[in-house]
């Protein structure tokens, strides 16, 4: 099999179905529809083709897996309307975890979603109702000026509008049952959601990230999140193998949306979690370990890129993977810093 040159431009979306768009409204969200009454919405985080929010239709009422940002909002709401969902009839609006890219529009979102509830872990939920400490934590890693930028102004959620979940607890929406599954490793207050019959789940970062652009022959490219500051190891591994134990049929994942073949790619996040524990421990006496760190991370994914039949120029590692690269990095940083805490 030849190798493939990622091109952005031309890539974009390769296999998945085509985008379309709304004519009527200067909003023109990009969906994808999947089966099983699933649709992805563009958070248009970043840059497109980077976070997808899920949502999930039954029988006249849809629910929402994450939201992205303040700047997704106007995109979500006009997929309702794309979807001819009533903002009424939106019953939960799940968030798999309160980093902000996954959560940070949701108080804005609820806004416009009469009937909603937001559905949080116990650990997350409290900074979703009073933003302030997660506020100053997101500043930490991303300073001042990009936070803004990214995020903006976080609306609370009201905590009457909040439903804390506890491990193994089922929603049903419209009587499809969605079962909530405490997912630790990225972040404590990750949960990871088993559309039961359908034999889907949606995953937050739990399962990873696998851009649609390093799609091959080979099928998808994935790879774990270790951001900061919660990365454990043991306790993604134990998570990634409880969502294998439901033999999913799919999963969605906020970076990006639909993946197939779980039992593959489970087990290559599996390695890598344990290879890249191994780079972190190596540097970790070093002076400086993240450059260290960093630069073998980066060796290893040019390496399975490249089995996986794809060559980037250093330039389109960047621009693809290059945030990626940096934030775990950060995260198995934390971590280090965190073991070591722990051991002295
Ligand atoms: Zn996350």
């Amino acid at each position: 099999m030849g190798m493939r040159i990622w091109c952005p431009n031309v890539a974009l979306y390769g296999t998945s179905p085509p985008t379309y768009s709304m004519a009527t409204s200067s909003i023109q969200p990009r969906l994808t529809r999947h089966p099983d009454g699933i649709t992805a919405v563009d958070a248009e985080y970043v840059r497109p083709g980077l976070a997808a929010a899920h949502i999930i239709q039954q029988d006249g009422r849809a629910a929402f897996v994450d939201t992205g940002t303040n700047d997704s909002v106007p995109h979500l709401l006009a997929a309702l309307d794309m979807l001819s969902i009533p903002r009424d009839a939106v019953d939960y609006v799940f968030l798999t975890h309160v980093h902000l890219d996954h959560a940070g529009g949701a108080g804005l979102l609820l806004q416009s979603l009469p009937n909603a509830k937001a559905v949080i872990h116990p650990r997350g939920a409290p900074h979703l109702i009073d933003p302030g400490k997660l506020i100053a934590a997101s500043i930490v890693v991303y300073g001042e000026a990009q936070f803004r930028k990214l995020y903006g102004d976080l609306v609370p959620i009201p905590s009457e509008h909040v439903i804390t979940v506890k491990d193994g607890q089922r929603f049903k929406l419209a009587g499809r049952e969605l079962e909530l599954i405490h997912t630790p490793g990225h972040a404590l207050h990750h949960y990871a959601i088993i559309d039961l019959a359908a034999r889907n789940i949606f995953t937050g970062d739990t399962f990873g990230l696998s851009y649609r652009e390093l799609d091959t022959d080979q099928g998808a490219f994935i790879l774990p999140t270790t951001t900061p500051t919660q990365f454990d190891p043991e306790q993604l591994i134990a998570s990634i193998d409880r969502l294998v134990s439901y033999s999913p049929r799919a999963a969605y994942l906020m970076h990006y949306s639909r993946v197939t073949d779980i039992p593959r790619l489970a087990e290559a996040l599996k390695d890598q979690i344990r290879v890249v524990v191994d780079i972190a421990k190596r540097h970790a006496n070093d002076a400086d370990p993240s450059a260290g760190i960093e630069a073998d991370m980066r060796a290893d994914w040019v390496e399975r890129l490249r089995g996986h039949g794809i060559v980037l120029s250093d330039d389109q590692f960047d621009e693809v993977l290059g945030k990626d690269l940096e934030l775990n990095r950060q995260g198995l940083v934390a971590w280090l810093q965190r073991l070591h805490r722990t051991q002295v």
